[in-house]
């Protein structure tokens, strides 16, 4: 495989873009935004910066890694001589759906399609093609450049074959690549949602408050960051619908979301991107300032 295509030039897609680039292969990075696109060209290279100045790359090495994406504002355009697509576009169902229908018309026949998606079913979105067996979760963890995993989700019917392929040509990305079956929340976020959404309903239940949970976490546990504060910046939004989609998946009452988390995001606070959750980001996005009391 040697011509990869992702779509989205998003959070995701952009990193997702630079990790293939930067292991040689020839990118064609697709977003119906020609904004996204620039925006998401001008965040590779500010993170390539960074690398030279760690002194992990050179200034020829980024150089290379930009000279091997092109861009596209056309799916059909973008996808036509791909090996592998990796979909990275926002998060909705009927979205997915149409773009997996689409890709499936446009790309070579033998092109394996796969999603970063965090909590679609594969087995769904493969459904909306002719080529089942080569639709597959390819599941990168944010900041993709930097994190080693990648969750690899084998749909209802994916091949063998494909998975292997896609479980080497991770390890050609430096990745640490982690086979797992579709069910809802896939494995990282099954067990990562609960227990952020227990951080909630401890605070919710006046136990402790949010400096005090995540600071149990981060010292107890040994976790680089406490659970309220990973909640505002994966976004309150994004961890209430993952949750949901496991309540609905599973129908069981153990995901169900903390009304808490409910009204935070009702009222419009996401976290990180919104400028305020558990924590207060107009000043700092260092989750310097709680924005919730500890109430009893
Ligand atoms: P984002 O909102 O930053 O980017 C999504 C991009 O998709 C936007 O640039 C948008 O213009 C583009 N887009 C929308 N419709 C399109 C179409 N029809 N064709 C091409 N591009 C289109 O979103 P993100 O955070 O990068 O998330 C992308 C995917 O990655 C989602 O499925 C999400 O669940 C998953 N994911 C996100 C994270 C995270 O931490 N952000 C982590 C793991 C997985």
């Amino acid at each position: 495989m040697k011509n990869i295509t992702v779509i989205g030039a998003g959070t995701m897609g952009n990193g997702i873009a630079h990790t293939f680039a930067q292991s040689g292969y020839r990118v064609s990075l697709v977003d119906i935004s020609q904004e996204a696109i620039d925006r998401g060209l001008a965040t590779i290279s500010k993170n390539l910066d960074r690398m030279i100045a760690r002194e992990k790359i050179s200034e020829a090495d980024k150089t290379e890694t930009l000279d091997h994406i092109e861009t596209f504002t056309s799916l059909a355009d973008g996808v036509k001589s791909a090996d592998l697509i990796v979909e990275a576009a926002t998060e909705n169902l009927e979205l997915k759906l149409k773009i997996f229908k689409q890709m499936d018309e446009e790309a070579p026949a033998d092109c394996i399609l796969a999603t970063n998606t965090s909590s679609i079913s594969i087995t769904q979105i493969a459904a909306a093609t002719h080529r089942p067996e080569k639709v597959i979760g390819m599941h990168f963890m944010n900041p993709v450049p930097i994190m080693k995993l990648v969750e690899i989700i084998r749909g209802y019917s994916t091949s063998d074959q494909v998975t292997q392929s896609i479980m080497e040509m991770s390890k050609k990305l430096g990745k640490t690549p982690t086979e797992v079956n579709d069910y809802p929340g896939f494995v990282a976020n099954r067990i990562l949602m609960p227990m952020i959404n227990e951080a909630i309903e401890t605070l919710y239940n006046g136990v402790a408050g949010v400096e005090e949970i995540d600071t149990v976490m981060k010292l107890g546990m040994a976790h680089p960051m406490g659970p309220l504060q990973l909640a505002d910046f994966i976004g309150l939004d994004v961890c209430l619908s993952i949750l949901n989609v496991m309540y609905d998946g599973f129908k069981n009452p153990k995901y169900a979301p903390c009304p808490l988390l409910v009204n935070m995001v009702m009222a419009g606070k996401k976290g990180v991107k919104s400028g305020e959750g558990f924590y207060d980001y107009s000043e700092s996005r260092k989750a310097e300032k709680v924005s919730i009391a500890f109430k009893n």
